[in-house]
């Protein structure tokens, strides 16, 4: 997939600057989308948002004006001086908003979720030259995005982004959409040419915490942000707690560090060599201590099958988990990763000594790697 950069896309963007989506969850008025947009757009973004119809969960919350807020973004984006996006969630959402002059298509994560709705929306682009953004789906599932991402390239759109805005979850914690950030890390790796936008607003929830979200954007190296700006943000018709003034806005963007990916400084060059020098050298040893514990899980095993007796003892599992987490917690590692990391290694001991129990270890491999990891504790 060959994808055209944000930056690209006919509207300026300089490159020292992280793109800017800004402007309200909901139209709610003309006078209120314009002001928001006006104000967005004063604090520097780059393009408009705004919601004319809102995917909400309970049926008795606001919908969004619908068509006749059409026009309100579209003046707003005029009179602005910047192109505007809205969020289209089926082919006569796009035919309106095409009609209408709107610049940029949006799809929702609950639309991208849904591959009946990204396949109408695809067919309705075929032949059609807008620029479309991709929000992740509500559920973690990246090759659901990806599969997304690709229904719309295959309709000719090469002007194709991505917003990251974290995931549903069942009770959310500080987030209200869990950023789990290694999936849209993994979604640059197979996807290079595929400009990444990171929404704080909708990961967090929470105004207070979009300019974490924001830093953490930038220091993971993508390429802009989306955030919720409204004039009244307290009396917003949705999303109130989330979104910013614009004033508050500039506040945010402000105390942001940019920070880069590279520099030709010499000597930070030298140091950041010497230093991954040591990394490299200790995730060769890490692999090959790995290697060895697996040697003698292997051993073990022999000894078990002559024995007959079992590959897991509850008992011993239970006693040596807790302790080596709290080792490796002890050695600085969080206590998620060292869990993970404990049950991960085992979950390989178990995998390596079914192998060695069973006549044909090809088969016992497929089989329990196809459980998952978390199943075995
Ligand atoms: C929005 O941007 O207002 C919105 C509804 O977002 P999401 O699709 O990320 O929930
Ligand atoms: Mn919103």
């Amino acid at each position: 997939m060959q994808l055209i950069p944000i930056r690209d896309w006919g509207w300026t963007i300089r490159p020292d600057e992280h793109i800017l989506v800004a402007g309200p969850c909901s139209a709610e008025t003309e006078e209120q989308t314009l002001a928001s947009c006006l104000g967005a757009a004063q604090q520097g973004a780059h393009i408009l948002r705004a919601g004319i119809w809102k995917p909400r969960t309970r049926p008795d919350a606001f919908p969004g004006v619908g068509e006749e807020a059409l026009p309100w973004i579209v003046e707003a984006g005029r009179t602005a001086g910047k192109p505007v996006t809205i969020e289209v969630a089926s082919a006569r959402h796009v035919e309106l908003a095409l009609k209408a002059g709107v610049d940029i298509l949006w799809i929702g994560a609950r639309s991208t979720a849904n591959p009946f709705t990204v396949q109408e929306i695809a067919d309705v682009l075929r032949g059609v030259d807008v620029p479309v953004l991709i929000k992740n789906p509500v559920n973690p599932d990246l090759d659901l995005w990806i599969g997304a991402l690709e229904r719309i390239a295959m309709s000719g759109i090469s002007r194709l982004g991505a917003i990251f805005r974290g995931f549903s979850v069942y009770k959310p914690g500080i987030y209200r959409n869990a950023p789990m950030w290694e999936l849209p890390i993994e979604l640059r790796r197979q996807l290079p040419s595929l400009d990444i936008l990171v929404d704080p607003s909708h990961i967090t929830g929470n105004r207070s915490l979009i300019g974490y979200i924001a830093q953490h954007a930038i220091d993971l190296d993508f390429n802009g942000f989306m955030i919720e700006t409204h004039i009244h943000p307290e009396s917003a018709w949705s999303d109130a707690a989330q979104q910013l003034t614009p004033v508050d806005l500039g506040r945010t963007l402000a105390g942001l560090v940019h920070r880069r990916p590279s520099v030709d400084d010499p000597e930070f060059l030298a140091n950041l060599e010497a230093l991954r020098y040591d990394i490299d050298n200790l995730d060769q040893e890490i692999i090959r201590s790995l290697g060895q514990r697996m040697e003698v899980s292997r051993e073990i095993g022999y000894f078990k099958r002559d024995n007959e007796v079992t590959i897991l003892q509850m008992n011993r599992w239970s006693n040596i988990y807790e302790s080596r987490v709290q080792t490796a917690i002890r050695a600085g590692l969080s206590e998620t990763f060292a869990r993970d990391l404990i049950q991960a290694i085992h979950n390989e001991s178990i995998r390596q000594q079914g192998g060695v129990m069973q006549s044909d270890p090809g088969l016992i491999n497929q089989v329990s790697s196809a459980v998952p990891d978390r199943e075995v504790s």
